[in-house]
């Protein structure tokens, strides 16, 4: 049940309800603004 993401800037991102991708999910950070794509093993 990892479903927060940690963006750069250090703010959390609730992803739950965001479909996994084989390639990673991309994650917008609403603080910063930055895509960031988080990869699940
Ligand atoms: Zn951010």
């Amino acid at each position: 049940m990892d479903n927060i993401v940690k963006c750069e800037c250090g703010a959390s991102i609730d992803i739950a309800g965001v479909t996994p991708r084989k390639d990673g999910t991309k994650v917008w950070c609403r603080v910063c603004g930055k895509v960031t794509v988080h990869s699940h093993r």
